[in-house]
């Protein structure tokens, strides 16, 4: 199959499939596909050595990496931090980052971009409960 497959794009809503996502290869992105106004996610994979080939900071969007499966090093602003499946990374926008799979698995993530300091509110803020 495709990285992502859309199965369903109407005026209100998208679903979209990356199959078993522990198993994901490659890298891609949603925003196209199913129209996210708010948020880019990508999928991405790393093989067992292979490091992203360069550093990056953003302009204004923070990233929230969240490990699917295998394990990896972010080097942020210079500082090595490990993580493996479960692990939560979240990057401010002027953090310079890299990161290497240093596992003998896949690394596997997802990462979520979105404008820092945007959210006015969410979760029982934002919610409307319906009968
Ligand atoms: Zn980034």
């Amino acid at each position: 199959m495709k990285q992502i497959e859309l199965q369903k794009k109407s005026a209100g809503y998208s679903v979209a499939t990356v199959g078993n996502p522990s198993s994901f290869e490659g890298k891609a992105f949603i925003k196209e596909l199913m129209g996210t106004t708010s948020m880019e996610i990508s999928f991405g994979s790393l093989e067992s050595g292979q490091a992203v080939p360069f550093f990056h900071s953003h302009k204004q969007n923070e990233e929230v990496y969240i490990v699917l499966s295998g394990k990896d090093t972010f080097i942020l602003d210079g500082e090595e931090v490990a993580v493996e499946a479960g692990s939560i990374v979240r990057i401010a926008p002027s953090v310079s980052r890299c990161n290497k799979n240093t596992g003998m698995e896949p690394f596997v993530y997802v990462c979520i971009q979105a404008k820092d300091n945007s959210l006015e509110q969410s979760v029982a803020e934002d919610a409307e409960i319906q009968q």
